[in-house]
């Protein structure tokens, strides 16, 4: 893409009532508009990386067998009202709206009863199951507090995905083939080496739910890391009973900020028990299916690998969600020998599939390279009169800074 095509413009200051790093660098680089407080449209280069991380999620959950559906936002009150979710002192961050007559409606801030309801139409026999479904698909919470930047939205985009099984020790092997996704995609991401299985609680089915959480001074979660074990305990059960059952001293542990970028729940047969959804067995018995729900954040999974690795100079991409792999920063010269040059490994580079940004604006060297830093793509090669003078382009790496001349005929 040329730099000249893209409507986004780089801003010097982020709007005075941002606080959160990862919506300040993402507004003033121009990947995202704040919209209200916990509220951000994504803007070209804010959504390809969305669609970069979507992707790496959307490739692991399909290699565990999840099938892509996309569900309504509108949801129906009495599907709720079987499990005494639509109760507002259960459920405490419901955006609800109505007909005009009168019917009320909610906003769905998540998706067990619907797709459990939903699956009554579909699994009716033991040869039915498993089925694993899944979808990215935006959730409208009502945070109290949304000063968390793309963090902690009050309208996001979530990845959630739901197992249903015919019993617990096969919804214990898709657990664990599911969690390992998730290690998967976190290493994917670049966060891998920051991220902790973290024991969190389970609820009334299970003693323990998993919690992906990825250490953050921006963090709103208390954990404590083991480093030797790579897992963690949050803070809402750190008690002797959770360090016996892992093995683990207290004085071991270390306290640290993070988010939950991933969480992963058994739901036993909570939901199948309210709605009605059984199975019959060989012998023609109706038994409830096994349940479990598997969250991820895509945006706070964006916010977090912001504030992870940018710096002063702005935003720094790792290479798999980097909205472009490589920039290319043109410093035009008066003879116009530089144009052509940079037009042509532009041209050549795009026809061979390499995803390029190419500032072909009339800007000074200062600001082109500004924006290139706020920006944060990976690889940044300048081509001026300097480097055309020796066949070179210039290679700077975001992320280290390292500097090195490489001829044009290389760069392919
Ligand atoms: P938290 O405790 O941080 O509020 P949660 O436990 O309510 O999160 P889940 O219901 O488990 O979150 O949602 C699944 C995933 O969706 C989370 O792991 C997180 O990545 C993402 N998520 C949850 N709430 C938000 C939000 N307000 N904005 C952006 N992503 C969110
Ligand atoms: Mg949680």
């Amino acid at each position: 893409m040329k730099q000249t095509h893209l409507f986004t413009k780089t801003r010097r200051e982020a709007p005075k009532d941002e606080v959160a790093k990862n919506a300040q660098l993402l507004i003033r680089a121009g990947y995202i508009n704040k919209e209200m407080a916990g509220v951000y449209s994504y803007l070209p280069l804010g959504l390809r990386v969305l669609n970069k991380i979507v992707g790496i999620i959307r490739e692991e959950m399909n290699g565990i067998g999840g099938q892509e559906v996309s569900l309504t936002a509108l949801q129906d009150k009495a599907t709720w009202e079987k499990t005494n979710r639509w109760n507002d002192e259960v459920v405490d961050n419901w955006f609800k709206t109505e007909l005009k007559n009168g019917t009320e409606l909610g906003l769905g801030f998540t998706h067990e009863e619907p797709l459990t309801q939903l699956m009554k139409d579909h699994i009716r026999s033991f040869r039915d199951l498993p089925v694993a479904a899944y979808q990215f698909q935006t959730k409208f919470r009502n945070e109290a507090r949304a000063k968390s930047g793309i963090m902690r939205g009050r309208e996001f985009l979530m990845k959630d995905l739901y197992s249903f099984n015919l019993d617990e020790t096969t919804h214990a092997d898709f657990y664990e083939k599911a969690k390992q996704a998730y290690i998967r995609i976190f290493d994917r991401v670049g966060l891998g080496a920051q991220t902790y299985v973290t024991f969190a609680s389970g609820g009334s089915f299970s003693k323990y739910s998993h919690e992906f959480q990825t250490l953050t001074d921006a963090g709103e979660d208390l954990i404590y890391i083991h480093e030797g074990k790579k897992i963690a305990v949050n803070k809402e059960v750190l008690n002797d009973e959770v360090l016996a059952d892992l093995g683990i001293k207290r004085e071991e542990l270390v306290e640290k900020k993070a988010v939950e970028v991933g969480n992963i729940f058994s739901l036993g047969t909570r939901f199948s028990d309210a709605l009605g959804l059984v199975y019959s067995n060989t012998e023609g018995k109706p038994v409830p299916v096994v349940m479990g729900s598997y969250g991820i954040g895509p945006g706070r999974l964006m916010g977090t690998i912001v504030e992870t690795y940018g710096d002063d100079k702005g935003l720094v991409w790792p290479v798999a969600v980097a909205p472009f792999a490589v920039h290319l920063v043109a410093l035009f010269d008066k003879e116009g020998k530089v144009k052509p040059i940079a037009d042509g490994l532009y041209e050549k580079l795009t026809k061979q599939g390499v995803e390029v940004l190419y500032d072909d604006r009339d800007a000074t060297a200062g600001e082109k390279f500004g924006d290139s830093d706020l920006i944060g793509i990976p690889v940044r090669y300048t081509i001026s009169a300097k480097t055309i003078a020796e066949d070179s382009v210039e290679k700077k790496d975001r992320l280290t800074g390292k500097v090195e001349m490489v001829k044009i005929a290389d760069v392919m």
